[in-house]
């Protein structure tokens, strides 16, 4: 192989990209992508944080990092997301972490209102607790999320 064959090999190798398996190329999740990789309630519809919103990614992101990666949102830094896609063991960190601390709230509201028999509004107030000053609008969303944790897990029984 000539140098300048080599060259172009090696270029195109690092350009080639593929669609991307998030938000199969529209460089944006939606309700049904959401649905698809399973993240109902841990994302909410926006720019597409695993291909940056431009449709497209290196094959290798695809086998180092999960498409339906709860962690890696747009509500991550850029910096953030650079050292959690390349891998640097403290982001993975904080990953591992916030995923733990979603799934733990989740089990927590399950529990106070299929176990505990705490109604949506018992729940929220139980939670505003530690927040110092809240506003209803806060509640409103608080409330909104624990109707969609306790309707996703009567459906999926
Ligand atoms: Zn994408």
């Amino acid at each position: 192989m000539s140098f300048f064959q080599r060259l172009f090999n090696k270029t195109t190798s690092t350009e080639y990209l593929v669609e991307c398996p998030r938000c199969l190329g529209k460089g944006h999740v939606d309700l049904d992508d959401i649905k698809r990789l399973k993240n109902e309630l841990k994302w909410i519809p926006g720019k597409c944080a695993y291909c940056n919103g431009v449709s497209k990614v290196k094959p290798e992101m695809i086998t180092e990092v999960a498409a339906n990666d709860a962690y890696l949102t747009i509500n991550i830094s850029k910096l953030e997301r650079t050292l959690f896609i390349n891998g640097n063991q403290a982001a993975i960190k904080r990953g591992e972490a916030h995923k733990e601390y979603v799934d733990l709230i989740i089990q927590n509201i399950k529990e106070l209102y299929f176990v505990e028999n705490l109604d949506i509004e018992e729940i929220a107030e139980l939670y505003l607790q530690s927040i110092p000053e809240w506003d209803i609008k806060q509640k409103n969303e608080l409330s909104s999320y624990i109707k969609k944790v306790i309707e996703h897990s009567s459906k999926s029984k």
